[in-house]
């Protein structure tokens, strides 16, 4: 797969809350408080029509080969508005579109989650990581999360992880092993890659799903066809969420069920600061920039 090539000058940003500027047939009033679904797509396809939006062929995210939410005023179709309550403020609005729409296709639409099912959440601190715990857990899953230090992996416990791993101390798979009887765990979180790769399908049981959303220490892993056969293992990609997935876990958003967490906001200013704190990986949940 090629690198993708990031226009420039960017505007980098997925997602944005605020009040709208302007609409063009008025489906929303000035100061009408929104958040933006942040999947790009044709409207127009076979797959757009079927409501597969984020399968559509010039699917796109904002921000990423378009110019995003970095920005004190930013366009988006007006289909990409989701109106919000009174009682959902900008911060935590701006903080849960793109990570709680891509965990909920990742758990609920690809790998098929059940009430009873134990899952395993890598990268807890992460923004998908917090999303896919919330989730997983309040619909009934038993989930294990992972990370790197006793204060995140505290913080995976508040959010409704039921036993959690230092993937930096302990040994994953084998604590998976002992919190499920030798069986390992129906699905495993992905979207680290690389470095956990071979981990992630250790930790699986026999027919178990691995669903990945991304590659961030790299892409190449190497997968022994043996374990993938005989231990009946399903491999799932998933990239981003249909339009409405995200209105469904809007709903839990709302009725205050799901929460986004943020760690900390930074004037728009410090938009570089901001990414310097992301890349280091200080933050539990997700950074805000607020205007
Ligand atoms: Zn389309």
């Amino acid at each position: 797969m090629d690198r993708v090539r990031i226009p420039f000058p960017h505007v980098s940003g997925a997602d944005v809350a605020g009040e709208v500027i302007h609409t063009p047939n008025g489906e929303f009033g000035p100061g009408h408080r929104v958040m933006v679904q942040p999947g790009l797509s044709c409207a127009r396809c076979a797959a757009c029509l079927d409501g597969r939006d984020n399968e559509c062929a010039s699917y796109d995210v904002l921000g990423y080969r378009s110019d995003g939410g970095y920005a004190e005023i930013v366009k988006v179709p007006v289909q990409n508005l989701v109106a919000i309550p009174d009682s959902i403020g900008f911060v935590e609005a701006a903080a849960f579109p793109l990570v709680f729409l891509t965990a909920w296709h990742m758990l609920i639409t690809r790998a098929g989650l059940r009430a009873g099912e134990d899952v395993l959440v890598l990268g807890a601190g992460s923004g998908v990581g917090q999303a896919a715990i919330q989730i997983a857990a309040r619909h009934g899953a038993r989930v294990f999360a992972t990370a790197g230090t006793d204060a995140k992996l505290a913080k995976a416990r508040q959010l409704g992880a039921y036993e959690v791993i230092n993937h930096t101390s302990e040994d994953v798979p084998a604590k998976v092993r002992s919190f499920t009887n030798g069986r390992g765990v129906d699905v495993v979180f992905e979207h680290v890659g690389i470095a956990t790769w071979e981990r992630s399908l250790k930790s699986l049981a026999r027919g178990g799903r691995l669903v990945t959303c991304g590659a961030t220490t790299g892409h190449d892993v190497a997968l022994d066809l043996r374990v993938l056969f005989t231990r009946q293992v399903s491999l799932l990609g998933s990239y981003m969420g249909r339009k409405a997935e995200l209105l469904k876990a809007a709903q839990f958003f709302f009725a205050g069920e799901l929460r986004p967490v943020v760690d900390r906001t930074f004037p728009l200013a410090d938009a570089a600061e901001a990414q310097r704190c992301l890349e280091a990986r200080e933050q539990f949940g997700k950074i805000v920039l607020v205007v």
